[in-house]
């Protein structure tokens, strides 16, 4: 079996598109215009293309995007100040806090400080809490994008058994909820680095989700003939990306894959996007689409 390459690249543009009409027909009816407001902290050059990568995306849609910019010797409490600036200042709709942040700042207190109705990162506990009971306000953006992608590939997903690698708040524990959530309705195994024999699981996964940030860590022949498999990793190697799945072979057995680059990572930027749009709709009072 050769698999079918989903192509997020493709589906992220459709994904900008829709953001981008939505953000027309708000600004057309109500005046109000999307607007993100980033913030960098410190020098890390994989942040700042991060940043700068979401900001030229929101431009491109017709959104407003501005970065703040703080120096790596920040302190907790300028920057606590910044982001209830940017709560309280009616204009901004969406608040992202690139991580990660520097040393010496509490991550967490930072991100709970972000208004839940701005935190289009979904991040937030009153938005997890949302999400997990099934009404959720904004969904993590990159769990979001693959939700997203397997809809409109088609691929079905009740009934199946999605195994996920990795459990972090960001990836991992939001990705088998949403999978194992009414609608969805996937049987969902969660793997992480103290899970015994992953091998076995992955052999027994109709969706497979590797996101556990280690290069080529899935096998071909770990897969299931006919299986799905998505690769959120990105890890560069040297000047390569690559994901968490050795491809070539995994392409060979599975029926359908997500490439790397190419395949999860646009959507995580076409996510935020909606994510914002749906803040500014929200915020403006403003229900028609
Ligand atoms: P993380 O480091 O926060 O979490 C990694 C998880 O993997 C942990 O829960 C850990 O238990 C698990 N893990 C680690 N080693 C393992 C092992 N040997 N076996 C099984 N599980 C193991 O990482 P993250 O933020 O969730 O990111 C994961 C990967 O996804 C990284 O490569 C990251 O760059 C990538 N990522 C991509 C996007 C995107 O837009 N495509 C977005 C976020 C993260």
């Amino acid at each position: 079996m050769t698999a079918t390459v989903i192509d997020g690249k493709q589906i992220a543009e459709q994904t900008r598109a829709e953001a981008a009409a939505g953000a027309l027909a708000l600004s057309t009816r109500t005046g109000v215009i999307p607007h993100l407001a980033a913030v960098l902290v410190g020098e890390d050059p994989a942040s700042a293309v991060y940043v700068r990568n979401k900001q030229i995306a929101c431009e491109k849609a017709g959104f407003k995007s501005t970065l703040h910019r703080l120096p790596a010797n920040t302190g907790q409490a300028e920057l606590l100040t910044l982001v209830q600036a940017l709560n309280a200042d009616a204009d901004v709709h969406g608040i992202l806090v690139q991580l990660p942040l520097p040393k010496g700042i509490d991550t967490t207190l930072i991100l709970d400080a972000i208004l839940p109705a701005k935190d289009v990162d979904g991040f937030h506990p009153e938005n997890v809490g949302l999400m997990q009971q099934g009404r959720p306000r904004f969904l993590p953006c990159t769990p979001a994008g693959v939700m997203r992608m397997l809809k409109v590939s088609g691929i079905e997903t009740a009934g199946k058994h999605a195994v996920v690698i990795g459990r972090s708040d960001i990836v991992g524990k939001p990705m088998a909820a949403l999978l194992g959530q009414k609608g969805a309705d996937a049987t969902v195994t969660l793997c992480h680095s103290r899970t015994q024999d992953i091998r076995a699981f992955c052999r027994e996964a109709d969706i497979l989700v590797a996101a556990l940030g280690i290069p080529q860590f899935v096998k071909g022949d770990w897969i299931k003939p006919g299986a799905v498999v998505i690769d959120v990793g990105i890890n560069r190697i040297g000047d390569k990306l690559v994901g968490d799945v050795d491809y070539l072979p995994a392409a060979q057995v599975a029926s359908a894959i997500t490439p790397v680059p190419g395949g999860v990572g646009p959507m995580t930027i076409a996510m935020l996007l909606a994510n914002t749009l749906q803040a500014a709709i929200n915020l403006s009072g403003s229900d028609a689409r």
